[in-house]
């Protein structure tokens, strides 16, 4: 195969709504496999960037998607980790040094090398042609970044967790929620109701903190113990001290401080929302609890397959809700309504 010209969905231009059209996937390399796209989700961070949203001007026309699932139908002549036939997924990076500190120890995500990280969209590859992302037909990757979806997880449901499911997977993991501890989710979107299913599945004694009680019983079947509103400040005043760990997957400008006083004497507030503007952080809410706050992104390679066969073991695929692709600018407005249970996925056919 040499530069092929597929079909895909596109922002032309930052805040333009998305349109079809062409993109040219490079040739197969040695290392590569061919992936036909079969689902790819929506996530905020597709919006954030198809808008300019962080600023990195970016490359437009600009194909999003870092939730892509297929199935692979070509490989190049020194690939070893998929066949033809395969069940693949791919999540936000196509590419990394490999050879950094952090690469050497499976934290791709943390490149720090030269390049970088490549990003699967709205970057530049190594063959500097601008990367372009999953809202397409096919997709040529490196073997070494495409994970393995185990049988038992649904493409469609699997094409989610290549990032929401890690993004919530690896702070779970690395702050241990398990049995025992107390977890609270804020924000039940995309990201947020894949934390309460790992979160439960992983042991952990889980609470959602929703703008209301809308999607209470949603929350509650998707593994929630309790499930509190955070437009009533009564909630701050039950809840105070009373968490280890607090996982934001909100983007909106929250009053930290008021989260960070939910936390028990060393408890943890992990910031995975991406907002546009710095939100200011009292010390005091840190001091005189010795708490923690932090930041986490995404997954390494080795981590993403530890949690997609977790999920797999657990029969935990996303909730989703799959959409045409001429109805990608209707799902936007949703997100940003926080309209959405919980991901809109395209069923990449009707490109
Ligand atoms: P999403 O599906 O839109 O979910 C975000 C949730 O936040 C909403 O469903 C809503 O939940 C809550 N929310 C929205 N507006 C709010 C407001 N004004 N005040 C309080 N809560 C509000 O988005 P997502 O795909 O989960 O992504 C969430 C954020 O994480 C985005 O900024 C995205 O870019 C970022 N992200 C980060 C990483 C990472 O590696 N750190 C990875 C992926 C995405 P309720 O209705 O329950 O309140
Ligand atoms: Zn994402
Ligand atoms: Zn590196």
């Amino acid at each position: 195969m040499s530069h092929t010209t597929v079909a895909a969905y596109a922002a032309p231009a930052p805040k333009a709504p998305l349109e079809r059209t062409t993109i040219t996937r490079r040739e197969l390399g040695e290392h590569d496999i061919l992936i036909d796209i079969k689902y790819a989700g929506i996530c905020h961070s597709d919006i954030h960037s198809a808008r300019g949203e962080w600023g990195e001007g970016g490359h437009f026309p600009l194909v999003p998607g870092h939730e892509i699932a297929g199935v692979v139908s070509a490989v190049g002549s020194s690939v070893t980790r998929h066949a033809v036939g395969d069940r693949v997924g791919v999540g936000c990076f196509v590419d990394s040094c490999r050879h950094c500190e952090n690469c050497a120890a499976g934290l791709e995500q943390y490149c720090t090398g030269e390049g970088g990280l490549v990003g699967t969209y709205g970057a530049t590859g190594r063959d500097g042609e601008p990367t372009q992302g999953g809202y397409s037909t096919h997709l040529v990757v490196d073997e070494h970044y495409a994970l393995r979806i185990p049988e038992g997880l649904a493409l469609d449901e699997a094409a989610p967790l290549l990032c929401a499911g890690i993004t919530l997977y690896s702070p779970l993991a690395r702050w241990q929620a398990g049995p025992g501890k107390k977890v609270a989710v804020v924000g039940l979107g995309g990201l947020g109701h894949m934390g309460v299913k790992i979160a439960h599945a992983m042991g952990a004694e889980v609470t959602v903190l929703s703008q209301s009680l809308r999607k209470k019983d949603d929350g509650l079947r998707l593994g929630a113990d309790h499930y509190h509103a955070t437009s009533d400040p009564a909630t701050f005043e039950a809840l105070a001290g009373t968490f280890d760990l607090i996982v934001n997957t909100v983007s909106a400008d929250l009053d930290l401080n008021a989260y960070l006083g939910l936390l028990k004497t060393d408890g943890t507030l992990v910031q995975l929302g991406a907002p546009e503007q710095p939100l200011p952080i009292a010390p005091f809410a840190l001091i005189t609890q010795r708490r923690s706050f932090a930041g986490s992104m995404i997954g390494g390679i080795a981590e993403t397959q530890e949690m997609l066969d977790f999920c797999a073991a657990h029969g935990l695929g996303a909730d989703i809700e799959v959409i045409r692709a001429d109805q990608i600018n209707e799902a936007y407005e949703r997100v940003l309504a926080s309209d959405v249970r919980y991901r809109f996925v395209i069923d990449t056919a009707t490109i």
